[in-house]
């Protein structure tokens, strides 16, 4: 199914991606190899936000339910999102892609602080922001921040790439029998709670009207061809 052409999205990777084969952290050439995917997309002359989630480091819930104190844990987490961050930039701008981080926990000595217009002007000067530590609150996630950093930078779109290559009606990994939507409507994710982001996230894209288009980034080439029509992918939109 082809995609509209967009000239602005926001990228959103899920932590576990820059893992890559590893069981943590960072692998430093899956995220070479990223951040040459992610140029690439760039090249063709498009402006992206990114955000990046933090789960290959940290996961509030996980120190909650080892018994952590859960705004704590989710401080926690929203470091390692900006860890992670750091990396991205750090290898966007090994080739050459100049890059700026904004973070919602401010950071004065390590990346700006997240300023709409600032981040405007940088987009517009062919750099890729970064904006980490999600919405800057606990209690929420990644996907909650990029759902509202695409809403404030207008983004044409919030792609999504994760482990998957879509929004399936069951769990692909339990369910032989899962089926892969093409298209999906915000409010079917909403009321029969399919995995694509939080419900939070959603509603924003929702009442903002931002497409969210969910593709695989583990295959390589894939963030080209889901922008070019030719991928796999679902996109979940008003009236699908
Ligand atoms: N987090 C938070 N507020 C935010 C964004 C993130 O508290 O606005 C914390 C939360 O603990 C979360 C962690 O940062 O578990 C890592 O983010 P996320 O789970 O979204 O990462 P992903 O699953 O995308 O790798």
């Amino acid at each position: 199914m082809s995609l509209p052409s967009y000239k602005r999205i926001l990228l959103k990777l899920s932590g576990e991606v820059l893992m890559g084969e590893q069981q943590f952290g960072i692998d430093t050439d899956y995220v070479a190899r990223l951040a040459q995917e992610v140029k690439d997309a760039r090249d063709t002359g498009l402006q992206i936000c990114l955000v990046i989630g933090g789960g290959n480091i940290f996961r509030g819930m996980a120190g909650a339910a080892k018994g952590m104190d859960r705004a704590q844990a989710d401080y926690m987490g929203m470091l390692a999102t900006v860890m992670n961050a750091l990396a991205m930039q750090n290898a966007l701008e090994r080739l050459g892609v100049p890059t700026r981080v904004q973070s919602a926990v401010q950071m004065d000595q390590v990346c700006e602080p997240v300023i709409r217009r600032r981040a405007e002007r940088h987009l517009e000067k062919g750099r890729i922001v970064i904006f980490a530590a999600g919405v800057g609150a606990p209690y929420f996630t990644t996907d909650s921040g990029a759902a509202l950093r695409a809403a404030e930078m207008k983004c044409d779109a919030l792609l999504k790439g994760t482990s998957v290559d879509g929004v399936y009606d069951a769990d692909p990994k339990r369910d032989p029998a899962a089926k892969r939507y093409e298209t999906v409507d915000y409010d079917t994710v909403l009321a029969d709670n399919l995995k694509v982001m939080d419900a939070s996230a959603v509603a924003l894209c929702r009442d903002n009207n931002i497409p969210i288009v969910v593709f695989s980034i583990r295959e390589q080439g894939n963030l080209a061809r889901v922008l070019s029509g030719k991928g796999t992918q679902t996109i979940v939109k008003k009236d699908a």
